[in-house]
């Protein structure tokens, strides 16, 4: 990473950094492969900076690069640390995933600057098993961790479609605010009192817009209703992820530019709140 030094020279404000992890993916690896793919997609000549409110993104990214794995819960340690070294510097981290447990990691280091965090969490899935085959760490089970240890100030999910029993009795036990896909209506307002971390499972698409993903769920959010909501919600929007791109399931190479219209969208209302 460049000193503070030279940050402070230039008018960044935002940080890109990639986590090339899929180490706790249940069904299929390939999402460590996202990161370069969201890249090249934001930074492609087919498209520009611009994000749709008129924000100019061309040189708000410092590029912290990709950050490669390292064996079991070393690399934890290593994504909360990566995190809490940019937000310790005045930067706003939007990371790029790696499979949906980098999450719990990078709300550890949210968590440390504010108190107070809210999560906005887009997924087909509700990730609140307490063990998934076995790990606790699974990328099925980020928002356990989270909630157990009374990370945040609450957590909404938005999309999810395939809730079981079990994840059912999480959710009521941590008291997660839940907007089912079944309950979907398009003028949905969600307010928030503090600060917002929004996750995004790029599942939570349907798969006709985004088939790049391990666990493809049908009867998604469109790429516009999750844009809409993203620019809709009220409150302060701090930091975000977007996860689970997995370039060996996208045959058109269709969902790295979904991912990057995303990230764009979100540093948009970062900028701008
Ligand atoms: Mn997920
Ligand atoms: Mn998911």
């Amino acid at each position: 990473m460049s000193d503070s030094s030279t940050i402070a020279e230039q008018p960044v404000q935002l940080a890109l950094i990639g986590f090339r992890y899929d180490e706790n993916s249940s069904f299929m690896k390939g999402a460590a492969d996202a990161p370069p793919q969201i890249r090249a997609a934001f930074r492609s000549e087919a498209a520009n900076f611009f994000t749709e409110n008129g924000t100019d993104l061309e040189n708000v990214f410092f590029d912290a690069g990709d950050i490669e794995p390292l064996p079991g819960t070393e690399m934890f340690s290593l994504i909360e640390s990566s995190v809490l070294t940019l937000l310790n510097d005045n930067l706003t981290p939007i990371s790029l995933g790696g499979d949906h447990s980098i999450t719990y990691p990078i709300v550890r280091a949210f968590a440390k600057k504010f108190p107070r965090l809210s999560i906005l969490h887009f997924d087909a899935h509700p990730d609140l098993y307490d063990v998934f085959q076995g790990s606790r760490y699974s990328h099925a089970c980020p928002f356990a961790r989270i909630m157990e240890e009374r990370l945040v100030n609450r957590l909404v999910q938005v999309g999810i479609r395939t809730a079981t029993a079990h994840q059912r009795v999480q959710g009521n036990r941590f008291g997660v605010e839940w907007v089912e896909m079944r309950h979907w209506r398009d003028n949905l307002q969600i307010e928030f009192d503090s600060p917002v971390y929004i996750s995004f499972d790029i599942d939570a698409l349907d798969p006709a817009f985004a088939p790049g993903v391990s666990h493809r769920e049908p009867g998604g959010l469109s790429t516009r209703q999750a844009v809409d909501l993203i620019q809709r919600i009220k409150g302060r929007v701090v930091g975000a992820d977007i996860v689970e791109f997995n370039p060996r399931m996208d045959p058109v190479q269709m969902t790295g530019t979904v991912c990057a219209k995303l990230l764009k969208e979100m540093a948009a209302r970062i900028l701008g709140d």
